[in-house]
């Protein structure tokens, strides 16, 4: 089943002389349990596509479906509580809330959503960034690898169907970005959830079992990988 199918998808923005097309008649589909790259030189319309596919900015012309739901369909209200249900981002900016601490920071989208965390599941995602250590210390008493462990965690709290990840690696080490690596590997491994994620860095492209490249806001190519995949 495809859990993300995106047809014909444009986005422009601005008018007239100063309008860019970002996107340009894209159709693509993912099915769940694919680790997706999305590579392409800078201003081809990643990070467009990215907000595309997580319901944060309308499309200027074609569709996205969710699990089959026509996100840009839906209401704002609905769309923002789908989201938060089905989707989980990475930012590049870790966007942690400086007052809570680890545990409540990663556990924020269920606590948003008056939801009871999975305790256990919590512990053991805990566990696995290597943050047992610091739960109860706030992001401003974390290094930066520690930061965008927990902005992962955060992402993956809710268990969501999709995770969509721009640039994960980006501020990381080569150490740091290796685990992020992993992480996401076991989110479609353990969990079958399916990940897209925006990068420049080659060892992730190579972990992908799919590479989406984007020129000039179109569709370049689109490669299943050599078998190496999760
Ligand atoms: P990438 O993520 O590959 O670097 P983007 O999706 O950020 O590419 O940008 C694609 C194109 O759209 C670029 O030409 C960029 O300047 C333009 N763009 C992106 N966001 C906006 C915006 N909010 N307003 C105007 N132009 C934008
Ligand atoms: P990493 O390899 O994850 O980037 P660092 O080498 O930067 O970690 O940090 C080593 C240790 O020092 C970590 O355990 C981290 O928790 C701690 N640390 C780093 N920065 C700070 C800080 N600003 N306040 C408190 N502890 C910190």
């Amino acid at each position: 089943m495809n859990v993300i199918s995106v047809d014909g998808l444009s986005k422009s923005y601005g008018k007239g002389t100063t309008q860019v097309n970002a996107l340009h008649d894209v159709t693509f589909s993912i099915n769940q349990g694919e680790l997706v790259a999305v590579v392409g030189a800078s201003g081809s319309g990643k990070s467009t596509l990215l907000h595309m596919l997580g319901g944060l900015d309308k499309p200027s012309g074609g569709y996205v479906h969710i699990d089959g739901e026509n996100l840009y369909e839906l209401k704002e209200k609905e769309r923002a509580v789908f989201r938060r249900r089905k989707i989980g981002f990475i930012f590049q900016s870790y966007n942690l809330i400086p007052v809570l601490n680890v545990e409540e920071n990663i556990q924020l989208p269920l606590l948003l959503d008056h939801r009871q965390p999975d305790k256990a599941y919590i512990q053991d995602l805990i566990q696995t960034l290597g943050l047992q250590e610091r739960r109860k210390h706030l992001p401003s008493e974390l290094s930066g690898g520690q930061q965008q462990r927990v902005a992962i965690g955060r992402a993956l709290a809710y268990r969501p169907a999709i995770v969509l990840a721009d640039e994960p690696t980006g501020n990381l080490d080569s150490r740091n970005g290796q685990e992020v690596i992993e992480l996401l590997k076991l989110a479609v491994r353990q969990y079958h959830q399916t990940v897209v994620v925006i990068t420049h860095d080659m060892n992730v492209a190579a972990e992908a079992s799919r590479v989406l490249t984007l020129q000039d806001g179109r569709l370049l190519s689109d490669t299943s990988s050599n078998g190496r995949g999760v």
